[in-house]
C-alpha cells in the first residue's frame, strides 16, 4: 500500500473560481459550485453554469459519498515527487449528491488494486499545509447512499 506521507505533492494555488472550495475544505467540508438557476453542480468550477450559462453560483456543502467514475494506475516514476507511492490509484468520484460533477483524488487507506469502477467511496481529507488540505478518497466504509 502507498505510504503517502512519503510522497511530495504540489500545493495547489486556490483563485478567485476555486479558493471558496478550498477554504471549505480547510474546515473539513466538502462544497461545490451550484448552478442557482437551474440546480446544476459543477467541479471544477467556472465562470458561468455549463448547462444553463446562468451566472448565479453559489458554493453548497455535499456529502462525500459517491462512487468511482473511472480511475487510472501510476505504474511511471516520470515525476520524482510522486516515485515513492507507486504503483497508486488516480480516481475520479461522481459524489451521490453532485450528479455530473468529477471530482480526481487518489484513492488512499487500499491497495491500487481496489480501485474499480462503481466501488463506493468516502471523503477523506489530507492536510497539506496550514492553508491547503486536501479532499481525497478511501473505501466506503458506511454502506449509506441517503
Ligand atoms: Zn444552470
Amino acid at each position: 500500500m502507498s505510504d503517502w506521507s512519503k510522497a511530495t505533492r504540489p500545493i495547489p494555488v486556490p483563485n478567485e473560481w476555486t479558493k471558496p472550495f478550498w477554504d471549505a475544505a480547510n474546515r473539513g467540508v466538502l462544497e461545490l459550485q451550484r448552478c442557482q438557476s437551474c440546480g446544476h453542480f459543477q467541479h471544477p468550477p467556472y465562470a458561468t453554469c455549463t448547462q444553463c450559462v446562468a451566472t448565479d453560483l453559489k458554493f453548497e456543502a455535499v456529502r462525500g459519498a459517491g462512487t468511482i467514475y473511472a480511475y487510472t494506475i501510476m505504474y511511471h516514476t516520470g515525476d520524482k515527487r510522486f516515485a515513492s507511492v507507486v504503483p497508486y490509484a488516480s480516481i475520479i468520484v461522481e459524489l451521490d449528491a453532485a450528479p455530473g460533477a468529477l471530482m480526481a483524488g487518489n484513492l488512499l487507506e487500499a491497495e491500487y488494486t481496489e480501485a474499480k469502477v462503481g466501488r463506493r467511496v468516502e471523503v477523506v481529507f489530507e492536510k497539506l499545509n496550514d492553508n491547503i488540505t486536501l479532499p481525497q478518497f478511501r473505501l466506503a466504509r458506511t454502506n449509506s447512499t441517503e
